[in-house]
C-alpha cells in the first residue's frame, strides 16, 4: 500500500437518502471528509417519507432521523442543501516519471446551491417568519426530517419584508442570489435515488381520471400516522373504504415505460395492505400481481403472514383497464385471474398503482451535471473516481441500499489508499 496525495481530499457524495447518507457516515468514520450535496431542503431522500418500514413495521423516519442528525452534527461531514452539482473536470496529476494516462485522478466539482430565501444554517425555527406572513407563504420542512427550517413559496411570496424583520437570527434574506462553489475531490458517489413518475401515459391505468387512482408514494403519505389523516384509513374524500386494490408492476416490467422490476414494490404493497387491516380489519385489500417477490430475510415469513392471518387477498393476473364507474363513487377494475382463466370486473374504492420507480430523472436535474446513466436511467460506475450506490445503481429497498453505500464508501477510501481502487 502506498500513501496517495488524494488520501486528503475529500468525497462528494450527491443525493442525502438513506443511500448518501450511509456513505457520508461510513467515509466520516474513517476519517475522510465529506460533502454531502443534496437538491431538496432536507436530508433523509423517500424513506423520510415512508410511514412504517418492511419487513419490522417499525417507524421508518426514527432511523433515518437519527443517522439524519448523525449526519449534520459530523465535524468532517457538510451537508450542502438546496445544492446540486453543476458541473464537473477530471483532473489528472502526473508524477515525474509517470507518462500518458498515468497519475492521480481527483476531480473538480461545481456546487450550485438554489436561491432559498431561509438559510437552515442560521434558522433556529422559531417560526417568527410563519407566523408574520400574510400571505401564508412560508412553511415547515417535513416535520421529520432534518435540518427543520422553514420554506419560501416564491410563486405566492410578495417580499414584503415582514420576515426578515422578524428573524432573530438574520436567517432570512429575500435578495439572496444562488451559490457557486468549487470543490476539488478523490471521488463522487453518486446516491440519487428515484422519484415517482407520471403513468398517465399508461392509458388502461387510469391514473390522472380519478383522484382515488393513485401512486404507491401517494397512497403511502395518505395512510401515515404523520400524514393527513393521522393514520385513519379513508378515501381523499374522507370516506372509510370497503375495498382497495394494490396493482403491481403498474410501468414496471412493462416496455412501455419500464422494463426492469422495481424490486421494493411487492414488499411495499404487503406493508401497505397489511397497515390498511391493521388500522381497520374490515378493508378488503386485493393485491394484483405477476409474480410475488420477495426475497429476503424474513420477507416470505412476511408474506405468508399476510395472505393466512390477515385475509389479504391475492390475483395473478395484471388487469387490463382501470377506470371510474359514470356515478364516480367506484372504480372499476377489469382482470383476468391467470389461474383460473376467469374474467372479472370489480369495484374498488381505492386503486394503488405500484411498480413505475424512476431512477433517471434525478440524475437529470436541470441545469446541473447529469452522471452516465444506462438505457434504463440507471447511474453508470463512470470510473475509478465516480460511482452509484442505492436506488440510483439499481433497484434496492433500504437495506440493500445502505449495504452498497457502505461497499461504496470502502471503494472511495480504497483508491485514497491505493490510487486506483480495489480489483
Ligand atoms: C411506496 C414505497 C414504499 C417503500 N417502503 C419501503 C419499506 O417499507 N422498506 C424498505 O426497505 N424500502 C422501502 N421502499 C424503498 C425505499 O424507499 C428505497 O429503498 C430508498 O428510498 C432508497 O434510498 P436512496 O438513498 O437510494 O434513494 P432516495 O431515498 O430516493 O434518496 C435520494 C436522495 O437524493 C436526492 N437527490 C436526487 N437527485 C439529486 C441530485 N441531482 N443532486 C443532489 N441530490 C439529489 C433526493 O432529493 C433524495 O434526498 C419503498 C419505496 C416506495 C416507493
Amino acid at each position: 500500500m502506498t500513501g496517495s496525495a488524494n488520501e486528503q481530499l475529500p468525497v462528494i457524495v450527491a443525493g442525502g437518502g438513506v443511500a448518501g447518507i450511509t456513505a457520508a457516515l461510513d467515509l466520516a468514520g474513517s476519517g475522510c471528509c465529506v460533502h454531502l450535496i443534496e437538491k431538496d431542503a432536507v436530508i433523509g431522500g423517500q424513506t423520510a417519507r415512508l410511514d412504517k418500514l418492511y419487513p419490522t413495521d417499525h417507524c421508518a423516519f426514527c432511523p433515518v432521523w437519527t443517522q439524519s442528525r448523525l449526519c449534520l452534527a459530523h465535524p468532517l461531514i457538510t451537508v450542502h442543501t438546496h445544492s446540486c452539482i453543476d458541473a464537473i473536470n477530471r483532473i489528472q496529476e502526473k508524477g515525474e516519471d509517470q507518462g500518458e494516462g498515468q497519475g492521480e485522478d481527483r476531480v473538480e466539482a461545481v456546487i450550485k446551491r438554489a436561491p432559498n430565501y431561509i438559510d437552515a444554517r442560521l434558522c433556529i425555527f422559531c417560526g417568527r417568519c410563519e407566523a408574520v406572513c400574510p400571505k401564508n407563504a412560508v412553511s415547515p420542512t417535513l416535520p421529520h426530517a432534518l435540518p427543520r427550517t422553514f420554506l419560501v413559496d416564491a410563486d405566492v411570496c410578495t417580499k414584503c419584508g415582514r420576515c426578515v424583520e422578524a428573524c432573530p437570527t438574520r436567517a432570512v434574506d429575500m435578495a439572496r442570489d444562488p451559490e457557486k462553489t468549487k470543490i476539488i475531490a478523490g471521488n463522487i458517489i453518486w446516491a440519487t435515488g428515484f422519484s415517482d413518475t407520471d403513468i398517465s401515459v399508461l392509458p388502461e391505468l387510469g391514473y390522472g381520471s380519478h383522484e382515488n387512482i393513485m401512486t404507491s408514494l401517494e397512497f403511502e403519505t395518505l395512510t401515515a400516522e404523520a400524514g393527513p389523516n393521522g393514520g385513519k384509513i379513508l378515501t381523499p374524500q374522507g370516506k372509510v373504504p370497503d375495498r382497495i386494490a394494490f396493482i403491481q408492476c403498474a410501468g414496471a416490467r412493462d416496455r412501455r415505460k419500464f422494463s426492469f422490476c422495481s424490486a421494493v414494490c411487492c414488499m411495499h404493497a404487503l406493508k401497505q395492505a397489511r397497515w390498511v387491516k391493521r388500522r381497520n380489519p374490515n378493508v378488503d385489500c386485493v393485491i394484483f400481481f405477476t409474480d410475488m417477490r420477495t426475497q429476503g430475510r424474513h420477507y416470505y415469513a412476511y408474506y405468508l403472514d399476510a395472505v393466512q392471518n390477515q385475509s389479504i387477498k391475492l390475483v395473478r393476473g395484471r388487469p387490463g383497464l382501470i377506470c371510474p364507474l359514470p356515478a364516480k363513487d367506484l372504480i372499476a377494475v377489469r382482470y383476468e385471474d391467470t389461474l383460473t382463466g376467469q374474467l372479472n370486473t370489480q369495484g374498488f374504492d381505492l386503486v394503488v398503482l405500484n411498480g413505475a420507480l424512476d431512477p433517471g430523472s434525478n440524475a437529470r436535474t436541470e441545469s446541473s451535471f447529469t452522471p452516465e446513466t444506462d438505457d434504463q436511467g440507471f447511474v453508470c460506475n463512470t470510473s475509478d473516481q465516480q460511482f452509484s450506490c442505492g436506488f440510483c445503481r439499481a433497484p434496492a429497498d433500504v437495506e440493500v441500499s445502505a449495504i452498497e453505500a457502505s461497499s461504496a464508501a470502502i471503494r472511495a477510501l480504497g483508491t485514497r489508499i491505493n490510487g486506483n481502487g480495489p480489483n
